[in-house]
């Protein structure tokens, strides 16, 4: 099932630990496959784990559902600089609550919608209004 859920998921390197519905809200919990993350100092990879960081952001629906990640972003300790830094995760911004491809789909909706209400509103088809 969690292999079937990081397949529709469909994000790289992103496994889904475990699922939870609650109403038309689907909460995957994932983090990312990999084991190790780079150091932004000096670009060494580290596999020391220092905390799990759990945050929600909201994802692409998947069927009827709404999807919710909680997100893992691991915060790991470099031992040549002797710091702990946050991996980074190409999914999603930082201090962003939504995904990259959530945001792209929502401006791909505004400018969709837009054409269509300026038809509506005109009487217009929406060729005419790309037109
Ligand atoms: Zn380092």
């Amino acid at each position: 099932m969690k292999r079937i859920l990081s397949q529709l998921l469909n994000l790289p390197d992103v496994a889904v630990e475990s699922s939870l519905e609650e109403g038309s809200v689907l909460i995957l919990s994932v983090r990312k496959k990999t084991k190790s993350a780079v150091c932004p100092q000096c670009g060494k990879k580290s596999e020391h784990l220092h905390q799990n960081q759990n945050y929600l952001v909201k994802d692409l629906p998947i069927g009827d559902k709404e999807v919710i990640l909680n997100v893992n972003r691991r915060r790991f300790k470099c031992k040549t600089c002797r710091k702990t830094f946050n991996e980074k995760l190409d999914f999603v911004g930082a201090r962003k609550t939504y995904t990259h491809r959530y945001a792209e789909n929502i401006v791909k909706q505004l400018i969709s919608s837009n054409v269509s209400n300026v038809a509506e509103n005109n009487g217009l088809t929406d060729e005419e209004v790309n037109a």
